[in-house]
């Protein structure tokens, strides 16, 4: 793509303008200017009666016809540099890919600030971050001494520094404690010794503080950027500017760095890259991971996604010889990793069953306990217990507005709906019977937190999950307790398992993990095997205590497939019996999936949407498939009922072309359907 300019004399200007989704005018809109005016220059230009912002484009994208006659650009951004080319093509691409129109993608993934400056203002805040480019490093010591490389660190970097090693995307697959951190260190020197920039992708932006610090030690003197939806509006424009003007050499953040403008790319790293954070949830509902591997293939940067237990996409794409695999085996100092021990539930005596911790899982944290060593107990949820329920007339807390039970929570004497937030006083007594006797059902965190205080009078039991994160800073503090040897034991939510380096920690259990084997939901068993190998990796990262680290499984199907690869740490086999099934079932990674969500006061109005949007596709001759309307988990959700419609096809390209076609006509469609509050389309949803 050039830089063309427009002529002075003609000067018309294509330009991606925010339009809702699927209208009518979706594509770019003709305006006139009297300077010339690059692709990729930031302008506000009038809309009907309002003056929106928009992005100059190149013509013609996509046929875009002037519903009006021509009016003059309101004002462009000029002492902002274009967006690149490079950008551009990535935007384009997502908007095409994920079904939605350029200027609406291309500025929503721009900083918000940005919008509210005229070119006087942006031409200020520019001057100050080129006078003062690194504040924050300008005492810059000396490279600190770098660590020593594992033979299996230096083979990876030997391999990476190869043309045939940045000619795909490498899926760096290192179980947990391996370095990989480090291997993205000394990728990321190598970047920035070409005088590149480098971005890094991390699934939490919990995770962030503790990556950025590893990488400020490593990088004294080169400038650091995080970009994350916890910046305030300021930070986020700041450092967005610092990372397109080419200032910062490095960039970190999660999803929606991906689409950071950064002139000098030379690198991509995308840690975790399994994590289902990275699939935005909302709006273009974009896969960061999968535009990371676009963008570094178009911009012929090396990428690099790194996992312990990588998602079975990037997995059977190496199968297929797209991506590059490169193993590292050993955790660094030579520890092993820990032993997995699984409690069948069923041989537990009966009585005793329904105890919180199986006796011989209790006396082994005990044990740790008295070893002045720590233990984490998962549980994947929140509040103290899942449902109240009446005994005398089978009353049960559900949610008035949802199709779901709202949890009680014990500390502050509520119930919540953890669906759509709806929250109440617990009440005195059941509300349809006026039993005193109501009584909590199941368990969760904090109930947990409760019984193990009980069962372990002398031992401090912490809890960490969302609810007592909430705080700001609250997070860092419970992790200093942690690391400061002031909990002898924690007990969570999934949170516990991503990333934390835990150094005291020798036992981690699953107290009940069973659910996900048998859910609905394809992708479950996938995720519950990365977050216990995850989990297991919490143990033992100090390679003295490695030895006698344990990961126990409570469960009642100790012979399931899941758990004999999780005793062998075995993400081969088992992604092979997961590959071989999605395989026998038409799944993905061996088919493409979308979504048709819809929303409605009632569930028929959702669904007579969803079979006339089906009626419009020759679904053979499409060559797709279109599942029948079903209600997803969670069908009605503050007081809005939701179906949703799947279609699939075995070819990317064949389902691609069949929504191109078929999502502008149900604009029209939604005309005919008055009781239709939204639809919305999830291209390669990842729950369905
Ligand atoms: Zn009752
Ligand atoms: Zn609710």
């Amino acid at each position: 793509m050039t830089e063309r300019l427009y002529p002075t004399d003609s000067a018309t200007v294509p330009v991606a303008v925010e339009t809702p989704r699927h209208s009518s005018v979706s594509g770019l809109l003709d305006y006139t200017s009297e300077q010339p005016l690059a692709p990729g220059t930031l302008v506000r230009v009038p809309l009907g009666r309002r003056d929106v912002p928009g992005l100059v484009w190149e013509a013609a994208l996509d046929g875009g016809t002037a519903p009006v006659a021509l009016r003059p650009v309101t004002l462009a951004l000029s002492a902002l540099p274009p967006l690149g080319a490079d950008w551009r093509a990535l935007v384009e691409f997502a908007a095409a890919y994920y079904q939605r129109g350029v200027g609406e993608l291309a500025l929503s993934v721009l900083p918000p600030e940005l919008r509210k400056l005229d070119d006087t203002q942006l031409a200020r805040r520019l001057k100050r971050l080129a006078d003062h480019p690194a504040a924050a490093t300008a005492d810059a010591p000396a490279d600190p001494p770098l660590p020593t490389l594992s033979d299996e660190q230096a083979a990876t970097l030997a391999m990476l520094a190869t043309p045939e090693g940045r000619a795909k995307p490498v899926l760096l697959h290192g179980v947990t404690g391996s370095g990989k951190t480090e291997v993205y260190l000394r990728a990321a020197a190598d970047a920035l010794a070409r005088g590149q920039q480098a971005l890094v992708l991390v699934p939490e932006i919990n995770l962030t503080p503790q990556l950025e610090a590893r990488f400020a030690e490593r990088f004294p003197g080169r400038v650091l950027v995080s970009l994350h939806s916890a910046l305030t509006p300021a930070q986020r424009l700041r450092h967005w500017l610092q990372a397109h003007l080419g200032l910062a050499d490095l960039v970190l953040g999660t999803r929606l760095a991906v689409f950071a403008s950064m002139p000098r790319l030379g690198l991509i790293v995308v840690d975790e890259e399994h994590d289902p954070s990275f699939k935005q949830q909302e709006g273009a509902r974009y896969s960061a991971r999968d535009l990371a591997v676009w963008r570094g293939h178009r911009a012929g940067v090396p990428v690099l996604l790194g996992s312990a237990t990588p998602s079975l996409e990037s997995w059977q794409r190496v199968q297929e010889g797209r991506y590059r695999r490169l193993a590292m085996t050993q955790r660094i100092g030579g520890g092993a990793m820990p032993r997995v021990r699984l409690v069948d539930m069923n041989l537990l005596p009966r009585g005793t069953q329904e105890r919180v911790l199986a006796p011989q899982l209790l006396a082994a944290i005990e044990k740790r306990i008295d070893a002045g060593e720590q233990s984490l107990l998962l549980l994947n949820r929140r509040g103290y217990a899942p449902v109240l329920h009446c005994g005398a007339c089978a009353w049960k807390s559900g949610c008035p507005h949802c199709s779901a039970w709202r949890v009680f929570h014990k500390l502050d004497r509520t119930l919540k709906c953890h669906h759509c937030g709806f929250s109440e006083r617990v009440p005195r007594a059941c509300p349809d019977c006026g039993n005193l006797d109501i009584a909590p059902i199941g368990r969760g965190t904090e109930k947990l937190q409760e019984q193990l205080a009980a069962l372990l009078p002398n031992a401090r039991v912490a809890r960490l999950d969302a609810d007592t994160t909430r705080a700001a800073g609250s997070l860092q503090q419970q992790l200093a307790d942690v690391h400061a040897g002031e909990v002898d034991v924690l007990v969570g939510t999934q949170m516990l398992a991503k990333g934390h380096d835990f150094r005291r920690v020798t036992l981690v259990a699953a107290v009940n993990a069973d659910g996900a084997l048998f859910s609905s939901d394809f992708r479950a068993p996938e995720r519950l095997f990365a977050l216990l190998m995850q989990a297991a990796g919490r143990a033992g990262r100090d390679a003295e205590q490695a030895a006698r680290s344990e990961m126990w499984v409570q469960t009642w199907h100790p012979t399931h497939p899941l758990y004999a690869a999780l005793r062998q740490h075995d993400y081969e086999s088992f992604a092979a019996t997961q590959l071989g099934e999605r395989k026998a079932a038409g799944l993905p990674p061996f088919a493409s999936l979308a979504l048709l969500r819809a929303e409605a006061r009632t569930a028929e109005a959702a669904t007579a949407f969803l079979h006339d949007a089906a009626a419009l596709i020759d679904a053979p001759q499409a060559g797709v498939t279109i599942y029948p309307p079903v209600p997803p988990f969670v069908a009605r959700l503050a007081d809005v009922e939701r179906m949703q419609m799947l279609l699939e096809s075995p070819s990317r390209v064949a389902l691609q072309r069949t929504l191109a076609s078929w999502l502008p006509q149900l604009n029209t469609l939604r005309a005919a359907h008055k009781g239709l509050l939204r639809w919305a389309v999830d291209i390669d949803p990842l729950a369905i």
